[in-house]
């Protein structure tokens, strides 16, 4: 079987044939090259207007990249067509394998847009010999065409969270669609301001905005004021994974805190190593843990009682009726701020003051599962981490929307991938 008979199964051209295929004999790495020729007869195609027009002149050869194989580079050589567009003036054909001014095939974009999915874009360059930028530009032509092909109807609920990005205090706003049968990001915004999350509103339409029935987000100040400005009509939902979140939050500061104390007073450092035993579920505890989480609770510290406050809390969500949730709230409320835990009354004072907005996860219950925007929390901070590459912001929005959009993928006759 000839190469050439392989590439016409795997990837066809209809008004382009495959002519000489060879080995480029003083390559670095082994190289095949082949060469392509529009047919006989055949007009060329505007790039700019997509109609046939006659031709105008020929450019010089160009190679674009196709899927190595074998660990042999494999390039494509066409001589463009030039065309005199009435409407475009003159312009370069257009040519099915690549778009615009890649020096990349678009099967070959693909399949590397597509192992991003699965390794970090520094791997997925190593792997084909290629370098990052063209990982990059292949992972952003990927998202550009999921973006204007994707499907933004039917959305009934929405998550909004935010994770901290680069060194220092710079956050990034990321709005999921979590309705159950479809989980995806939909949105990125820098910064966590009135101004960010107001663009997303603008970007969504008021249309979309009339249909979304449950709004999931933390206590963020601004994020409160625009849903409830931009949505008042949806079911606004403080979920549970920001509010267990703050909690543990609370703690650590109580810990650190406790902890400097005591060591200036002279006491043994009981709590300097605890950090964890008092962060996780109990039911994650090693015996180990168990034990020394044992022996700590016999002492009357800040810590410990935060601690015991934030089990206690966890009671919360297991309630079925919003009317009992509350009742729970409030007790849970007046003895936390009876606890003299600055951190702890900070938290019990803010859940006092949204009091209607957490009743509404029981009103909303069994729509969303807690676990949804927490998910994508730790695959965004995953994405963002992996990748410290990113130097740029928009990289890490490419990264984001490519690891986490759910966007959809071109047809091909031949899965490369
Ligand atoms: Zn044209």
């Amino acid at each position: 079987m000839q190469l050439k008979t392989i590439l016409n199964r795997i990837q066809k051209f209809k008004s382009f044939v495959y002519r000489s295929i060879r080995w480029v004999e003083d390559a670095k790495v082994p190289t095949i090259e082949a060469e392509l020729r529009s047919r006989t007869n055949s007009r060329p195609v505007c790039s700019g207007c997509s109609h046939k027009r006659p031709g105008y002149d020929r450019l010089p050869m160009r190679r674009f990249e196709f899927i190595p194989m074998w660990g042999i580079r494999v390039f494509f050589l066409y001589v463009p067509r030039r065309v005199d567009c009435p409407t475009c003036g003159i312009r370069v054909e257009r040519m099915p394998w690549s778009e615009g001014k890649h020096r990349l095939t678009e099967t070959y974009a693909w399949f590397l847009a597509g192992w991003a999915r699965r390794l970090s874009w520094k791997e997925v360059a190593e792997a084909f010999r290629t370098t990052w930028d063209h990982v990059f530009c292949s992972v952003e032509m990927a998202v550009t065409w999921g973006q204007e092909k994707r499907d933004l109807s039917g959305i009934g609920a929405i998550g909004i969270d935010e994770i901290q990005w680069q060194r220092g205090h710079k956050y990034l706003t990321l709005v999921y669609q979590i309705d159950a049968d479809c989980l995806r990001l939909l949105w990125i915004g820098k910064k966590r301001k009135v101004k960010t999350l107001l663009g997303f509103f603008r970007w969504f339409g008021k249309e979309r905005t009339r249909e979304l029935d449950y709004i999931c987000s933390d206590m963020w100040k601004p994020y409160l004021r625009v849903i409830a400005k931009k949505a008042g009509h949806a079911i606004h939902i403080l979920d549970r994974f920001h509010i267990m979140a703050k909690l543990r939050k609370a703690i650590d500061k109580v810990r650190a805190q406790e902890a400097k104390e005591l060591k200036e007073k002279g006491y043994d450092p009981v709590l300097t190593k605890s950090r964890w035993l008092l962060l996780k579920r109990p039911e994650n505890l090693t015996e180990e843990q168990e034990t020394k989480l044992a022996d700590l609770l016999q002492y009357n510290l800040k810590s410990i009682r935060s601690y015991l406050l934030k089990e206690e809390f966890q009671f919360f969500w297991s309630y079925k009726s919003p009317y009992w949730a509350g009742l729970f709230l409030d007790k849970w409320c007046t003895k936390t701020m009876r606890s003299k835990i600055e951190p702890m009354k900070d938290i019990a004072r803010s859940l006092r003051k949204h009091r209607p907005l957490l009743l509404n996860w029981f009103r909303a219950k069994g729509q969303f599962s807690s676990g949804i925007v927490e998910g994508f929390n730790n695959k965004a901070k995953l994405t963002t981490r992996k990748a410290y590459g990113f130097r740029t912001y928009h990289a890490a929005e490419i990264a984001l929307y490519h690891a986490l959009g759910a966007l959809p993928v071109p047809k091909m006759t031949h899965e490369f991938f």
